[in-house]
């Protein structure tokens, strides 16, 4: 892949973008463990802070370092992949557009991770995947209210709530809640409780964190 110089960039990047800061809690390549995507091979881009606490969050979103465009599109290019996932915390509370427009430009397809709670810009993002989490916000406005997934953590909740935002999503998911401090048995129950309302609410489908009983980030 090409490299990438200070001050324009092969591509006649914009010195602005290059110099757009992020909180950035760590940049990974992996396989996606969930949802549409599941077993393709990405990079991570995992954004610093977030909006919501929800109590079950496995990521210590508020653990970051600040770093340029420049420097997120360094590491981002040492990997041999050309899709990107810009995860958290939750990244809509950046603007993603310096990043966006550097990654594009290298042929980068572009996906987001988001609660749902900011609303994307048109032309963004190649797959917007939106994780509400009314169950434990019920009193939080989702603006993003189209994409191409819908992906929820199924914690026994009815899935009524979803009724005004599942049009606006091609595909959608629910996820059963995982905890790794839990016993098997104990996330049996929660896979098999998942399990049952799949079968029960088509087009619902089942998605599961692989990525978490892999060990893998
Ligand atoms: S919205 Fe996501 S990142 Fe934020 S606290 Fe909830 S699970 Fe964690």
């Amino acid at each position: 892949m090409e490299a990438c110089s200070r001050g324009g960039g092969p591509l006649g990047d914009d010195p602005a973008d290059l110099a757009a800061e992020y909180n950035i809690v760590e940049i990974f390549h992996s396989v996606q463990g969930e949802g549409y995507h599941a077993g393709i091979p990405h990079v991570f881009i995992r954004f610093g802070r977030c909006n919501l606490r929800c109590e079950w969050c496995d990521t210590d979103f508020d653990t970051f370092d600040v770093m340029s465009a420049l420097d997120v599109l360094g590491e981002v290019l040492k990997f041999p992949c050309r899709r990107v996932i810009f995860t958290g915390g939750e990244p809509m509370l950046n603007d993603l557009w310096p990043l966006q427009r550097l990654l594009k430009a290298r042929g980068y397809n572009l996906a987001v991770e988001t609660n749902g709670t900011v609303e994307i810009p048109e032309g963004l993002m190649d797959w917007v995947c939106v994780s509400p989490k009314d169950q434990v916000y019920p009193n939080v406005t989702i603006r993003q209210r189209t994409g191409d997934e819908l992906k929820c953590v199924y914690v026994g909740q009815s899935l009524s709530m979803y009724d005004e935002l599942v049009d606006g999503f091609s595909h959608r998911f629910l996820q059963p809640l995982y905890d790794e401090s839990a016993t098997v048995e104990a996330n049996g129950v929660s896979f098999a409780l998942t399990e049952a309302v799949v079968k029960n609410n088509p087009p619902w489908r089942l998605s599961l964190q692989t990525h978490k009983w892999m060990g893998v980030d």
